[in-house]
């Protein structure tokens, strides 16, 4: 019939919008679903809801490209950096700086420094594909806004370490298992 899906899908928007609110009355008195968001987000809850955040937080996209961690190699307990320079060659905007420590820790090569200038970082991934040892890759970090360029996004050694012991202390990346959604 002519308009027939027209109508099925104003039907669907129009269920979707009283289910946000008779959502929002069944957790009277509350004002929303208590729980992790996923939860709210599963297949039985219907219409919109609003995120509180800061409190609450989306799980991140797994390949998402936020700003660049250091790994950890677990057995170690230092970096698998190898201070290789292969991250500082590749990259088109010039963003990373490594050099190497003369002595070897744990019999392994180690970065002495290691700076990354987010102000530049067009968040290409290269550095993170050509690193031989795992060693680079993309931080779920959201909450590093500053005011001003400059200094506040350049990154040092301690800093990308600080980040990927936050986020893949067991020094694995991307971990889109751990973090399966549960459904
Ligand atoms: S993501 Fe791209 S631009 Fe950013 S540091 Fe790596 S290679 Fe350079
Ligand atoms: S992060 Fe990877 S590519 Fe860059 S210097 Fe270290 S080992 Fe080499």
């Amino acid at each position: 019939m002519l308009g027939y899906g027209i109508l099925k899908g104003m039907s669907v928007t129009l269920r979707r919008f009283i289910d946000t609110y008779t959502g929002d009355l069944r957790q009277f008195p509350r004002r929303y679903a208590s729980g992790p968001v996923y939860k709210r987000m599963g297949i039985t809850q219907r219409g919109a809801f609003t995120i509180q955040y800061p409190e609450e937080q989306m799980p991140m996209f797994p390949r998402y490209r936020g700003p660049l961690m250091l790994l950890i190699d677990p057995k170690k307990g230092i970096t698998k950096c190898i201070a290789c320079g292969q991250c500082e060659r590749v990259c088109p905007t010039e963003s990373i700086k490594v050099t190497r420590a003369e002595e070897k820790v744990q019999d392994q090569r180690v970065p002495e420094t290691y700076e990354y200038d987010m102000n530049t970082c067009m968040f290409c991934g290269f550095c993170v594909q050509i690193c031989p040892t795992d060693a680079l890759a993309h931080s779920p970090e959201l909450e590093m806004g500053t005011y001003s360029k400059g200094d506040a996004l350049v990154l040092d050694l301690d800093q990308m370490l600080e980040l990927g012991r936050k986020h893949a202390p067991d020094g694995v990346w991307p971990v889109e298992k751990k973090e399966a959604v549960p459904s």
